[in-house]
């Protein structure tokens, strides 16, 4: 059986055809030739049947619970060996094997010790619901993975399944991506080391918006000297702003001259005093030499003095 195989039209994930196939074969063993006998050897008169668990013997339904209409089934063949062990389910072949047993593989149970076991038996086992429920995080990356891949009407589709991005048949488990993936740390989502590649333990990991973005199938990467990067990657290791690699690539310098973090910025002009100006201007030094003092234009410190001057007034 395909693994990868969007069934129903895309519609259904493959856990969803897993549990309709399941459901019917499960219906199917009311019609298993050993499960009907072993109703009918437990059978001790007309209308009266014995339980295997505690000995009593009663009828084959009980009057239904209060605001409930079907009667209870009382005479229960019940599977020795649990159908679903705490292993979870392992494959279609053993589920068969589980389910369709031959008579000594069935006891008839009494409704009250039924239910006592099949409480106890689920107690034991890890439920795919609490695994859910305790990584909600994580499931909910592991569901929008698998929507991005097999969902053909996902609105990413095309980027993902679409092109032929598969995810690992381990990872059809949920339990088994937790394992191999571990906790989602916070603002991190999932991410494929080769974007070409699809979904499996070696291509994955945990990376913040930034990391996944630096990793997009339509980047345009920058190579320098046999090194490629993103603009992004580019700035942040030589403390450049993209805005200045931007403007100098759109200016039509060349990739290296871009990237040349010993190229000058645009210096600032220093902050003037406006009041040392004016007290020098008064002291009657003249306007050349307080300018040379402070490295500045000569016809700047002369602004500033009518400036002063004028709100001085
Ligand atoms: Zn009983």
């Amino acid at each position: 059986m395909a693994v990868n195989k969007p069934y129903n039209n895309g519609q259904w994930t493959q856990a969803r055809f897993k549990g309709f196939i399941v459901s019917q074969l499960r219906s199917a063993t009311t019609r298993w030739g050993p499960k009907q006998k072993v109703i009918q050897n437990a059978r001790v008169s007309r209308g009266l049947y014995k339980c295997e668990g505690c000995g009593k013997v009663g009828p084959p339904t009980l009057p239904p619970e209060k605001g409930k209409s079907r009667r209870i089934k009382n005479i229960v063949a019940d599977h020795k060996h649990p159908i679903v062990t705490s292993a979870g389910f392992v494959s279609y072949d053993e589920w068969i094997d589980r389910c369709f047993v031959e008579l000594d593989g069935f006891q008839a149970l009494c409704h009250k010790c039924h239910t006592e076991k099949s409480l106890g038996e689920n107690a034991g086992r890890a439920t795919t619901k609490t695994l859910k429920q305790e990584n909600e995080r994580e499931y909910n990356s592991w569901k929008s993975m698998r929507a991005r891949c097999t969902h053909s009407h996902h609105h990413a589709y095309h980027r993902y399944g679409g092109r032929g991005i598969e995810i690992c048949p381990e990872w059809e488990e949920f339990s088994e991506f937790l394992k191999d993936m571990g906790g989602r740390p916070l603002l991190h989502t999932l991410d494929r080391v080769d974007v070409n590649l699809g979904y499996s333990k070696g291509n994955c990991r945990w990376a913040t918006h930034r990391e996944q973005a630096n990793n997009r199938s339509d980047n345009t990467l920058i190579e320098v000297g046999g090194v490629s990067k993103t603009l992004s990657q580019w700035s942040t290791d030589l403390g450049i702003p993209t805005s200045t690699i931007c403007g100098r690539l759109s200016r039509g310098d060349s990739v290296e001259k871009a990237l040349d973090k010993s190229r000058a910025r645009r210096t600032k002009p220093p902050t003037l005093d406006y009041e040392e100006i004016y007290r020098g201007h008064l002291s009657g030094l003249s306007n050349e030499v307080i300018a040379a003092n402070l490295g500045c234009h000569k016809d700047t410190v002369r602004k500033i003095i009518a400036t002063k001057r004028r709100s001085k007034l």
